[in-house]
């Protein structure tokens, strides 16, 4: 667990004049960026409790909340791009649907066309039936009135 310290003192164990990030419970020393490191790492040190400052930590936290940010963006982005390429997916369906609803409607309206034409041409041919019977009729009775 990381315990955090409030003051901010210059480094003690080196001589760069940094401002510590940390200090140590066990030596004690204040402790810059770099002299992180080799406390935490090396044999000399070992066991040795490095308690970071809270500016160490948001500096932390901002960095590792920043790369997540960055990593989510770039999710976020893919996503974004997914859900672009699905929605002209979509669209590109829908229209050429749409282009084929469209088709089938003219196929209808042609058929539709068709069907009335031919109602038409019956409806013609009942007129002509009708006038030859008529003019059979009227021949009939003009050759009745010829007898
Ligand atoms: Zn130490
Ligand atoms: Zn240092």
């Amino acid at each position: 667990m990381i315990e955090i310290e409030e003051k901010l003192s210059d480094c003690t164990s080196c001589t760069t004049d940094q401002k510590s990030v940390a200090r140590c419970s066990d030596c004690p020393q204040f402790l810059c960026p770099n002299c992180i490191s080799p406390h935490q790492f090396m044999r000399c040190f070992d066991n040795h409790k490095c308690i970071h400052t809270r500016e160490y930590i948001e500096e932390r936290y901002i960095e590792e909340l920043d790369f997540f940010i960055k990593k989510a963006s770039k999710v976020l982005n893919e996503e974004a791009f997914k859900v672009y390429r699905q929605v002209l997916e979509k669209s590109k369906n829908e229209l050429s649907k749409e282009l084929e609803e469209k088709h089938a409607n003219k196929h209808l309206a042609l058929m539709e066309m068709n069907s009335s034409i031919d109602q038409s041409i019956n409806k013609l041919l009942d007129v002509i039936k009708f006038s030859e019977r008529v003019l059979k009729n009227g021949n009939t009775f003009k050759i009745l009135l010829i007898k």
